[in-house]
C-alpha cells in the first residue's frame, strides 16, 4: 500500500532524513520508534506534503501512485490521514463545520456527493461517542482550550468520520491519561484495523502498543530506518533504550 525508497527530506537546508525505506502492506499496522530529533515527525510531515520539508532524492508510492506528486489535499483524497503531535487549533471555526468541511472535501475530490447536515451530525455524534469525547466539543472553535488528551481524542473522532485508508499517527498517545489511552487505542483498532487499511504508528512507548498491537516495529534513527522486528522489538527498546537495542 505504502512503498518508500530511499527518501532524503530537507528542512531549511538542513537533511533530516537519509535514505529511508519502508514498505507497508494492506492490513498492517507498523509501530515507528526512536529517539527525539531522529525525523519520525519530519517523515509524517513529508508523506502530508507539508510545505517547507522538501523531498531531495527518492520515491514514495501510494497504492501504485507517486504520492509525492500529488498536493497535500489530493493526499488526502487519496486516503491518506496525518494525525499530528501537535494538533492546530483554529479559533473562529467551530469543530462540526471544520469536521465537516474536510470529509466534504474529500467526498467531492472522490465524485462522491457531500453528506446532508443530519447525516453528517448522526455520524460526528456517534464518533465523538465512541470516543468519549463530551458532544457538546463538536461545537466549540477547533481545539481552542482543549486539554492534550482532548485534542487526540478530537483528532480519532476526525479520523473516524475521514475513514481514511492510510493514517500516519503522531505520537497519539501524548498527553493520554491510561482511560484515554485505552478508548484511543480502540479507537484506532476499530477504525483502522480492517484487511484494506494500514496504520504508521509513530510513538516513544510501549503502552499504546498494548492495545494496539503492531504488525512490525521500527527503530527511526538518524533519519533512517536502523532496525525492524516484531512486537517483541518494542518492549526490548523500552527495556534496553534506543542506544543499547539499535546497536
Ligand atoms: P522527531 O519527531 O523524531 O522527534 P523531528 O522530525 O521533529 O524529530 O525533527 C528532526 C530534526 O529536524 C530535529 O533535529 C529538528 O530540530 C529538525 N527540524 C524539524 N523541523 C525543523 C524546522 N522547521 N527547522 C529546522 N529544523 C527542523
Ligand atoms: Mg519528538
Ligand atoms: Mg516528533
Amino acid at each position: 500500500m505504502l512503498k518508500i525508497e530511499n527518501l532524503h527530506a530537507e528542512v531549511d537546508g538542513k537533511p533530516i532524513l537519509k535514505g529511508l525505506s519502508l514498505t507497508v502492506d494492506a492490513g498492517e499496522i507498523h509501530a515507528i520508534m526512536g529517539p527525539n530529533g531522529a525525523g519520525k515527525s519530519t517523515l509524517g510531515y513529508v508523506l502530508g506534503g507539508r510545505p517547507g520539508y522538501e523531498v531531495t532524492d527518492g520515491k514514495v508510492t501510494f497504492d501504485g501512485q507517486d504520492l509525492l506528486a500529488l498536493e497535500p489535499h489530493e493526499r488526502a483524497a487519496a486516503g491518506l490521514f496525518l494525525g499530528f503531535q501537535y494538533p492546530v487549533e483554529i479559533p473562529g471555526v467551530s469543530n462540526v463545520q471544520f469536521l465537516r468541511e474536510s470529509l466534504n472535501a474529500q467526498r467531492s475530490a472522490r465524485g462522491e456527493k457531500p453528506l446532508t447536515g443530519a447525516e453528517f451530525l448522526k455520524l460526528a455524534r456517534g464518533e465523538a461517542d465512541a470516543l468519549a469525547l463530551p458532544q457538546d466539543m463538536l461545537k466549540r472553535p477547533v481545539n481552542v482550550g482543549f486539554s492534550g488528551g482532548e485534542k487526540k481524542r478530537n483528532e480519532m473522532v476526525q479520523m473516524g468520520i475521514i475513514d481514511p485508508k492510510f493514517a500516519i499517527l503522531d505520537e497519539t498517545d501524548s498527553g493520554l491519561d491510561i482511560d484515554a489511552l485505552r478508548v484511543v487505542g480502540e479507537g484506532i483498532n476499530r477504525i483502522m484495523r480492517k484487511a484494506d487499511k494500514a496504520v504508521l504508528l509513530i510513538t516513544h512507548y510501549q503502552r499504546l502498543l498494548d492495545y494496539v498491537r503492531p504488525d512490525v516495529v521500527h527503530v527511526l534513527a538518524d533519519g533512517r530506518i536502523t532496525r525492524s522486528g516484531g512486537p517483541e522489538l518494542a518492549l526490548q527498546l523500552e527495556r534496553e533504550g534506543y542506544a543499547e537495542a539499535a546497536a
